[in-house]
């Protein structure tokens, strides 16, 4: 298995600050995909113990809430077995830290109906994952604000109360209510997403009045401001968009 990227602090991909480890190979193909070079298996470096090393060296660190694993695909066959150490080796030694895997495949059909049922790499795989962000990327149903993913299908799911109750069980942070008006009709989506450009604007000047997070990288050295706070100014913005008088149909 080959990897693309490691991210040392990421605040997209997860609740908290977190380190992100980018897997190589994806053979969906989403339109509008941001990691086209890392849809080939051999792109980027090989994945062997010292990259583990280094993902556990990385981690310790109080701040570091977690790990995200993107693509790529990790769900790729190869790649959920070579991830398989990795996941293990960070809920051996980091307990209380979260690991969240975003996949192109739906959870429901692809990962809990199959190949949780097929294979036992799965099964060892998903018994070390808190979160699943799963489903393909579309463009269509790109949301600038989404939390924790980038189009309005993707669903965040609680893997291990799913494993536990059989039934999916889906978390949401205050976004979805947002959509539920969202029509699964293309006339719905166009308009919704164009709506979302003025928003998207609105959101940048926000961030030119110094209210966004700060985070100052010396030399390993990370002063960050705290995940509350940042956590609020999310909220902030969000509520922003939600009270604009001229977002009375979303
Ligand atoms: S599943 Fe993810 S990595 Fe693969 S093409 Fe879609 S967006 Fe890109």
């Amino acid at each position: 298995m080959n990897y693309a990227d490691i991210k040392t602090i990421d605040i997209q991909d997860g609740t908290g600050i977190r380190v992100s480890i980018y897997v190589s190979g994806c053979h969906f193909h989403c339109k509008g995909c941001h990691n086209q070079e890392a849809w080939d298996f051999n792109y980027g470096k090989k994945f062997d113990d010292s990259t583990i090393d280094y993902i556990i060296d990385l981690m310790n660190h109080d701040y570091i809430a977690g790990l995200s694993i993107l693509g790529g695909e990790p769900l790729e066959n190869i790649n959920q077995q070579g991830l398989l150490p990795l996941v293990k080796r960070v809920k051996e030694i980091y307990p209380d830290k979260t690991i969240w895997c975003y996949t192109g495949y739906d959870f429901e059909k692809d990962i809990f109906g199959k190949m949780y049922k097929e294979f036992n790499y799965t099964r060892e795989f998903l018994k070390n994952i808190d979160i699943i962000v799963d489903g393909q990327f579309i463009e269509e149903k790109k949301m600038v604000d989404l939390k924790f993913r980038g189009s309005i299908n993707q669903k965040k799911i609680d893997i291990q109360s799913t494993l536990k109750t059989g039934s999916v069980v889906q978390l949401k942070f205050g976004d979805e209510e947002r959509y539920q008006s969202a029509k699964e009709d293309d006339n719905n989506k166009i308009v919704l997403f164009k709506e979302y450009k003025i928003k998207e604007n609105k959101g940048l000047e926000f961030e030119e009045n110094n209210v966004v997070p700060n985070v100052v990288n010396d030399d390993n050295v990370i002063s960050i401001k705290p995940a509350y706070e940042i956590k609020k100014v999310e909220e902030i913005i969000a509520a922003k968009g939600i009270n604009d008088e001229n977002d009375n149909n979303l």
